[in-house]
């Protein structure tokens, strides 16, 4: 496949735009290294790059683009916001249609404020909890991410006892000692660490099925045993559903089917980005009125947004969710997850390639592996090369994924059984070149 434009352009980006990119997980440094694919266009399950290659799309823009690229419902609405003028700085009346659609959809969100992204939703709850609590300390769980504000680039430290180390060079390290990391999925470590930090900790935060180190279901009971730790501490819990808000039903984990006990498993803040702004710049958190009621202008938690709320990323989350909201949507994307996860695990095992795919509905993750993933050590403990090898494969037979062994595969209302085929047929190539490469 000839990519010669993208080598080109790649070249010229490194002179202007620091790394040629405008988000690292957009470079191809965990895969080898060398140009990323510039793109043009896109349009509904399928891209189409600078030298007039066409791949099918299963990074759907990191999550938001659920219902597949330039979605005319989507499209007609920026349009339509675009004409009227795109930034008031004012009130507006759909501000307050796409805040009753929220909480609708998730029960704990009595009070809701519109942000830019998913860092500014998860470093405000961060704040209010703070506010609310008087605590400063908040625990996290590793691998999870959160954003890029500087409390959350923090990487676990060795032990329940032992505070954060900064992940990111500019994170001072008086921040990360105001947190602590846990393993996923382990609450002998988060009940450890809160007895050891009782009263400082203001909050715990928990992507309450990960996002982004594959997709991983909490087990069973570790949410409602969360939540009740958290609780008996007189902390926050706080959901950071950027990612996995809207994406296996309409709603957020405490509603989802696949999970039990709905009510002890009911976060006091959520964050929220990516779908529910259909593709333009948005973020959004929620919770409980009398934790919201923290936020200026009503209380001393101070958070604000020249563009928050704008009427063109609200209009383009209305219509994403009214796509959504369609009967059978959800359950389309599964069966083609299912087609696709079945396809992919019998080709690699006809390789002799280990491989073990967690799927959520119509999201799921590719580990080369041969034992389960729970938590972020065992996400790790993959075979990165091996990854690497089968993302340019699939790259080189039209099959775009994100680049890092981490991320997940998501299915979008725009495939088709003729995507999975075409997919599962670049999948059988790519495996038996990587085998004959062994
Ligand atoms: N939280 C989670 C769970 C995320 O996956 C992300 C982004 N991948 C963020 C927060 C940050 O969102 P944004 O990139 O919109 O700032």
């Amino acid at each position: 496949m000839n990519r010669s434009t993208s080598e080109h352009l790649y070249q010229e980006a490194l002179q202007h735009i620091v790394g040629g990119v405008n988000s690292p997980s957009r470079s191809f440094k965990a895969v080898g290294g060398g140009a990323p694919v510039f793109m043009k266009r896109a349009r509904g399950a399928h891209f189409w790059d600078v030298d007039d290659n066409r791949y099918i799309d299963y990074l759907a823009a990191y999550g938001p683009i659920i219902t597949g690229h330039a979605h005319p419902h989507i499209t007609a609405a920026i349009t339509a916001a675009a004409e009227n003028g795109i930034l008031y700085g004012t009130p507006t009346e759909l501000e307050i249609k796409l805040a009753q659609m929220l909480k609708a959809a998730i029960p704990s969100m009595d009070k809701v404020r519109f942000v830019n992204s998913g860092t500014e939703a998860v470093m405000t709850t961060i704040r209010v909890a703070r506010a609310y609590t008087k605590r400063s300390k908040i625990i996290k769980f590793a691998g999870c991410y959160h954003g890029h504000s500087d409390l959350v680039l923090v990487a676990a430290g060795s032990g329940p006892s032992t505070l954060g180390i900064p992940d990111s060079a500019g994170v001072p390290a008086s921040i990360a000692q105001e947190v602590i990391t846990v393993p996923f999925n382990d609450l002998d470590s988060l009940r450890a660490a809160l007895e050891h930090w009782g009263e400082d900790v203001a909050a715990v935060m928990v992507e309450p099925i990960v996002g982004n180190f594959g997709m991983v279901m909490p087990k069973p009971g570790f949410l409602e045993g969360l939540c009740k730790l958290t609780r008996a501490n007189g902390s926050l819990v706080i959901y950071d559903e950027v990612i996995t808000a809207f994406r296996f039903h309409y709603g957020s984990t405490q509603t989802y089917s696949g999970l039990d006990h709905h009510e002890a498993i009911t976060p006091d803040l959520t964050a929220l980005g990516k779908i529910i702004g259909g593709g333009l710049p948005i973020g959004a958190y929620g919770g409980r009125k009398h934790v919201m009621e923290q936020v200026a202008p009503l209380g001393p938690a101070y958070q604000a947004g020249t563009m928050a709320g704008n009427p063109a990323s609200i209009s383009a989350g209305i219509a994403c969710l009214e796509v959504l909201a369609a009967d059978g949507v959800y359950d389309e994307m599964e069966r083609l997850a299912v087609r696709l996860t079945a396809g992919l695990q019998e080709s690699a095992g006809r390789h002799g390639i280990p491989l073990t795919i967690n799927r959520i509905r119509g999201a799921f993750s590719t580990h080369f592996c041969d034992h389960p993933i729970t938590n972020y050590e065992e996400a790790q403990d993959t075979d990165g090369e091996l990854f690497a090898s089968f993302f340019r494969h699939m790259l080189d037979r039209g099959v775009n994924l994100a680049p890092s062994k981490y991320e997940a595969w998501f299915l979008t209302t725009a495939h088709t059984d003729a995507d999975i085929d075409a997919t599962l047929a670049a999948a059988e190539d790519s495996f038996r070149a990587m085998a004959a490469e062994k």
